[in-house]
């Protein structure tokens, strides 16, 4: 299978990406987890990713799209793949659909979540995360067993800085700009699901899993 999730930050896509991942045994590539590894390993990529990133904006184009199509042709993404957070620009979707094209693979679902505003800034600014194993936290819906502490390797929780009210607008003022248009770039495509993104981590997965299950579009 080949996906691709898309959407506002903060709508879940990071946390459903993982559970499908899993369940349908494909590797998951997030162009933002990517990045932020680069930063933390003080690579040059990661040098160059940095300033965008706190600022909420975009990373250039030609930075994640060679970064994606390097990870593409690994031996793990030829039975399929979900990309969660990329493309992000019509240019981005652009490059992947001609990589496609001359791999002679195609996309099986896009699959788009919506949720409303104030329900995505509740979940960005609630969010926490382990600077060790990446586990995702809420400290109101999905709050770790000991405040702050992570479950799975007991380090302190963090809050990512591109998490933090200043640049909570300035990334949602950037979906709208930048990525947004792709909801119609894949609908003309007769490529794009909905899914509603409200409502428990579960209840979500579960609408996910019966949207995956339906037939490809032609
Ligand atoms: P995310 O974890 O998906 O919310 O991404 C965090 C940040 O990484 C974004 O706000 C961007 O600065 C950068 N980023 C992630 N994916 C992309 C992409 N496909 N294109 C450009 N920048 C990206």
């Amino acid at each position: 299978m080949r996906v691709i999730f898309l959407g506002p930050p903060g709508v879940g896509k990071g946390t459903q990406a993982d559970f499908i991942a899993q369940k349908y045994e494909i590797p998951k590539l997030s162009t933002g987890d990517l990045l932020r590894e680069s930063v933390a390993k003080e690579t040059s990529l990661g040098k160059e990713a940095k300033g965008y990133m706190n600022r909420g904006e975009l990373v250039p184009d030609s930075v994640v799209i060679g970064l994606v199509e390097e990870k593409l042709e690994s031996t793990a993404c030829q039975k399929g793949f979900l990309l969660d957070g990329f493309p992000r620009t019509v240019a981005q979707a652009d490059q992947l659909s001609t990589y496609l094209s001359t791999t002679g693979k195609t996309l099986d679902h896009v699959v788009y979540f919506s949720l409303s505003n104030d329900e995505i800034v509740r979940r960005i600014s609630g969010r926490r995360s382990c600077p060790e194993c990446k586990a995702v936290y809420h400290v109101e819906f999905v709050p770790p067993k000991l405040e702050g502490v992570c479950d799975s390797c007991g380090k302190d929780l963090v809050q990512r800085n591109d998490d933090k009210p200043e640049t909570i607008a300035s990334r949602l003022a950037v979906y709208q700009d930048q990525t947004a248009p792709l909801i119609e770039y894949y609908k003309i495509r007769n490529i794009l699901r909905e899914l509603d993104g409200a409502g428990s981590v579960p209840t979500v997965q579960d609408r996910l899993v019966a949207l995956l299950a339906k037939p490809r579009v032609e």
